[in-house]
């Protein structure tokens, strides 16, 4: 199974134009090699209903259940809204909203216990060392997560240089080969957290200015097992003609 997971941001905004997207874009879902979600701003969780072809994902969750949490969300409400994933760990959370490894790491405990399977996003910044970033990361983020929960998770390799939008990206994706390695390098951290069985079947995709014309080369040449798409995913023409690259390869 390819993952395509769309990452919406803080867009569109208006419901009109959330509803106008997702139409344009459901029909990806009659792919059937290819799990696509969706993950919109909270607002517009609620504007689609229960699509069958398409997965619904939320771009947060609050580690707590419920209570005088001012402006936080439950696991429980996402769940109730349909949805089945919750991105975690996005640089741009860890930038605007100050979330460190420890508070990922409690919401991502969160979004297990409520059935949601967490999409885990780690990646260097611009001159950090991949590896050192990578080990620190997965280390935090996965504290106490058992080997059962672990399988749940999808991890994405996400270079904060090569997001393609934000202040601190560059906009130019990483070289298949670059992650590539970034990937087993992830495996071999995994494999020294939970055995070599459980690494080998995890999901890791890529995230970073990914596009029509790159995104087979992460499956193909880098063995990630689907892509994040930011700023692509808001096009839903190029959106198709990524699922399309996608499913030709299957
Ligand atoms: C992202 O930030 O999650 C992302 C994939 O962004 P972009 O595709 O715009 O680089």
């Amino acid at each position: 199974m390819t993952f395509l997971i769309a990452n919406w941001k803080m867009n569109p905004q208006t419901t009109r134009e959330a509803r106008v997207l997702f139409e344009e874009i459901i029909d990806v879902g009659r792919l059937k090699n290819i799990e696509t979600v969706i993950c919109p701003p909270f607002p517009f969780l609620s504007i689609f209903g229960s699509p069958k072809s398409i997965r619904l994902g939320s771009q947060d969750i609050f580690w707590e259940a419920q209570g005088p949490y001012t402006g936080q969300v439950s696991g429980k409400m996402l769940k109730d809204l349909g949805c089945d994933y919750v991105i975690l760990g996005h640089s741009e959370r860890r930038q605007y909203a100050g979330e460190s490894d420890e508070i990922i790491n409690a919401k991502l405990k969160m979004a297990l216990k409520c059935g949601l399977a967490p999409i885990l996003c780690i990646g260097e910044r611009a001159g950090e060392e991949m590896g050192e970033v990578l080990a620190a990361q997965l280390n935090g983020c996965l504290k106490d997560i058992s080997k059962t929960e672990i399988q749940d998770i999808i991890f994405v390799y996400e270079p904060v240089w090569a997001i393609s939008s934000g202040i601190v990206g560059t906009g130019k994706p990483c070289l298949p080969d670059d992650a590539l390695s970034a990937g087993l390098f992830m495996k071999k951290i995994i494999t020294g957290l939970y055995g070599r069985f459980l690494a080998e079947k995890t999901a890791i995709i890529y995230g970073g200015s990914v596009d029509s014309k790159n995104a087979a080369s992460f499956i193909r040449e880098a063995r990630m097992q689907g892509v994040l798409v930011g700023g692509a995913s808001l096009d839903a023409e190029e959106f198709s003609k990524i699922a399309d690259s996608l499913n030709n390869l299957t």
